[in-house]
């Protein structure tokens, strides 16, 4: 374990003197927009045992940090999410201690996974995820960063509930309303603002009549003065579904599944990230070039929305988009390691269960996308 001497961590370190008499403090193993996490042994101890202090930013507002702590500690400790072993806080300070689980970076083996590998991989998130929205709680920040995964000794961790929301069954029919949603005021996008020319206009009941600008690419005074949608947004770019894309109001554990559907495309690619999504428009035009513009009108009209095209995007089939880009990294991987090359060709004979199961994932209507539950008794799962 490395000694950390960098002036930012020794600080940080520092503003909790509990923390210091408790534990020996070494590197730093991770960083998020919210905290700094480093890796710790108690000093009364042989030191086997190691943990992971999580030191939130002070200006972390306190409801988020009580949300956090209580996912922790009411779901954390099983089914592949972590637990929580002790919370300190000193002034504005905040630490939360973690068992420590030794992980590798996605980049490394998302090009490399084999079949029965990406089984066990997506069995223990969905496992993972289950137990979290048996808990009426949104994680809303699932990504290959936040699961973590030791591939020697395959071992998986669920972190980081910074975001995570509770949601409330509003009835019978699985409609579920977000509780506490941190509204966001997101600006709204004007059509010709983006590269692929995809425009959408989102229109209030009973103001239609008098709107200018509804299929057109520029946006009427009258829109330009109306507030701004709110809708809560949460997540990284590249996961969001596309209902948190279209600001549906009301998000349910089915953002979860989509995210853990985009982790599992990048496997079946080889490829990461798989979306890049600067913003949520270029996001909604990358979902729009695997599923096709019909698809697309489709979902936004479910979602009461309406998304209007330059032209018609004919989708692609994920399949051969997927094995394609297998095949081009394969080539890279080619040129550079012959070994790797052959293992990816045995191993990575994905079966076509596999593409089903993703597209399962990546249900564009959130009503109709599988559940954790339904996931994890797929048959590529099963078989
Ligand atoms: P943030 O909310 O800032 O994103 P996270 O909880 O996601 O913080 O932690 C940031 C990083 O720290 C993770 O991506 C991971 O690399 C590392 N990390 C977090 N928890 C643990 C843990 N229990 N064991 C090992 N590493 C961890
Ligand atoms: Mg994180």
């Amino acid at each position: 374990m490395k000694k950390d001497n960098d002036e930012n961590n020794v600080t940080v370190k520092n503003t909790v003197p509990l923390i210091k008499d408790l534990f020996h403090i070494y590197e730093k193993v991770g960083e998020g927009t919210f905290s700094s996490v480093f890796l710790a042994t108690l000093k009364l101890s042989d030191g086997s045992k190691k943990f992971a202090l999580k030191y939130l930013v002070p200006t972390r507002h306190p409801e988020k940090i009580e949300r956090e702590l209580q996912c922790m500690q009411q779901i954390g400790g099983k089914d592949y999410i972590v637990g929580l072993e002790l919370c300190l806080r000193s002034f504005e300070t905040v630490v939360f201690v973690m068992p420590y689980m030794r992980h590798d970076k996605f980049a490394e083996y998302v090009q490399d996974m084999t079949v029965q590998e990406t089984k066990d991989y997506m069995i223990a998130l969905l496992t993972a995820l289950r137990r979290v929205h048996k808990f009426n709680i949104i994680h809303r920040d699932v990504k290959p960063s936040n699961f973590l995964y030791d591939r020697h000794n395959k071992r998986y961790l669920l972190v980081d509930f910074g975001l995570a929301q509770e949601y409330v069954v509003e009835n019978k029919s699985n409609n579920l309303k977000l509780l506490n949603s941190e509204a966001q005021v997101t600006k709204r996008k004007r059509s010709d603002e983006n590269s692929l020319n995809v425009s959408f206009n989102i229109r209030k009941k009973g103001t239609e009549e008098k709107c200018y600008c509804f299929g057109k690419a520029k946006v009427c005074s009258l829109c330009i003065s109306r507030s701004e949608q709110t809708a809560p947004r949460a997540g990284t770019p590249g996961f969001r579904a596309p209902e948190v894309l279209l600001k549906h109001p009301s998000q349910t554990p089915a953002v979860d599944i989509w995210a853990s559907g985009v982790m599992m495309l990048c496997i079946l690619s080889g490829t990461q990230p798989f979306f890049h999504s600067p913003d949520d428009c270029t996001a909604l035009a990358e979902i729009t070039t695997i599923f096709g513009s019909n698809k697309m009108q489709q979902c936004a009209r479910k979602l009461g929305k309406k998304i209007i095209f330059s032209e018609d995007i004919p989708g692609v089939d994920i399949v051969s988009l997927c094995q394609k880009l297998q095949k081009r990294n394969k080539g890279l991987l080619d040129s550079n390691d012959h070994n790797t090359c052959e293992k990816v060709s045995l191993d990575a004979q994905f079966p076509k269960e596999a593409y089903h199961f993703v597209l399962g994932l990546l249900d564009l209507d959130y009503k109709t996308r599988l559940t954790a539950d339904q996931a994890l008794n797929h048959p590529f799962l099963k078989l």
